[in-house]
C-alpha cells in the first residue's frame, strides 16, 4: 500500500482498492447508486443519456464501468469511436474492428494486391 494522489481532487490519500481518497469514494459511491436507479428504470442507457440524467461526470461513468460495476446486471452503451454507432463494449462496434482487422490483412497483402489490380480506392459512405 503506497501513497498516490486521487484523480478526482488530487489529494495525497493511501492507496486502496477504489483508487480514490475516502471522500471522492464516498461520492462516487452515491453517484454509483444514482446511476443503478436510473438504469434499474431504463435497462439499457448510453453512457450520454446516464450523464444528462444523473449529472455524473463521462469520465466517473467510465471508471465505474472499468471496474466491472454494472457488468452482467446493466447494459450500458458508448459510442464507437470510429463511426459513433451505440456500443457496450470495448471502443469499436464489430464493424469497425473488423475493419481494423481487414486493413492490418490488407496492408499485409496490400503490395501484391496493388500490383495485380492497380490501386484502387473504396469509398465508403459514412452516415
Ligand atoms: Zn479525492
Ligand atoms: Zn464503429
Amino acid at each position: 500500500m503506497g501513497l498516490a494522489n486521487c484523480p478526482e481532487c488530487g489529494k495525497l490519500f493511501v492507496q486502496n482498492a477504489s483508487g480514490l481518497c475516502p471522500s471522492c469514494y464516498e461520492i462516487e459511491e452515491f453517484e454509483e447508486l444514482k446511476i443503478v436507479d436510473f438504469l434499474r428504470e431504463k435497462g439499457k442507457a448510453s453512457i450520454e443519456e446516464i450523464c444528462n440524467a444523473t449529472g455524473v461526470k463521462e469520465k466517473t461513468v467510465l471508471r465505474m464501468m472499468k471496474r466491472g460495476r454494472f457488468k452482467g446486471d446493466f447494459e450500458i452503451t458508448r459510442p464507437c469511436e470510429t463511426c459513433g454507432v451505440q456500443i457496450s463494449e470495448g471502443r469499436l462496434c464489430g464493424k469497425c474492428s473488423k475493419n481494423i482487422l481487414e486493413q492490418v490483412k490488407h496492408s499485409e497483402t496490400k503490395k501484391t494486391e496493388e500490383e495485380r489490380s492497380g490501386t484502387r480506392m473504396y469509398t465508403k459512405d459514412f452516415k
